[in-house]
């Protein structure tokens, strides 16, 4: 049922025109994972170059070193997670994109999000937390990391953490103690005890017949 709903808003995204990335992407990465089974909505910045090629989020180096630090804190890739990006089309010469463009694209993420109706969202950069932290809008992700706090979409709250992107890890390799690649361990294992334990997951009802991405 969730994977019927995320169909037609994926369908939308793939022929959208909204904004100016549209002329220069190769493809539209929508997200990677499995609606009927991930608890976590995972949110970076946008698509790089393997990424437009291929159509699929966090695929290059930094996407294969995040599945091994996910791998490493016991939290799946294919199963828990659902991965995708702030904007859906890949900003030129990778540029940070704009507030406009992140507007433009904001509909699809939101749909997403109340489509897997997640326990928790992690903002990956600083990019996806600018677009939903409320508080301190100069606070960093070194600042904020390893802190849950409340993000509101579509009129429900969901629990949100801020974790390091893995293209900042690829350019930090120490493992010392506080170091990025300790605290994004340190983040990750509190993501999957606290997130991922077996409790009973409320079930729910999906309901988007209110949502303005769904047909009239
Ligand atoms: Fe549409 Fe988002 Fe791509 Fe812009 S980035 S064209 S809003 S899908």
């Amino acid at each position: 049922m969730k994977k019927d709903c995320m169909d037609i808003v994926k369908s939308k995204c793939e022929k959208c025109t909204e904004c100016t990335l549209s002329k220069t992407r190769t493809n539209p990465v929508f997200a990677d994972g499995n609606p009927e089974t991930a608890k976590i909505v995972l949110i970076g910045e946008a698509p790089g170059e393997t990424e437009d090629e291929t159509g699929k989020p966090f695929v290059g180096r930094a996407g294969q070193l995040l599945s091994q630090f996910m791998s490493h804190a016991g939290i799946s890739r294919e199963e828990d997670l659902y991965i995708t990006n702030t904007v859906k089309c890949r900003p030129p010469e990778n540029r940070v994109p704009s507030d406009e463009e992140i507007a433009a694209c904001a509909k699809f993420l939101e749909a997403q999000i109340t489509v897997i109706n997640p326990r928790a969202i992690l903002l990956c950069g600083a990019t996806a937390l600018k677009s939903f932290y409320q508080g301190d809008k100069k606070t960093t992700i070194s600042k904020i990391r390893g802190q849950w706090f409340d993000v509101n979409v579509e009129g429900k709250t969901y629990p949100a953490m801020a974790i390091f992107h893995p293209s900042y890890l690829l350019r930090n390799h120490s493992r010392e103690v506080g170091s990025p690649r300790r605290l994004m361990e340190q983040d990750l294992n509190e993501v999957k005890s606290s997130k991922l334990a077996d409790i009973n997951h409320d079930i729910h009802t999906i309901n988007l017949s209110g949502h303005k991405l769904m047909p009239v």
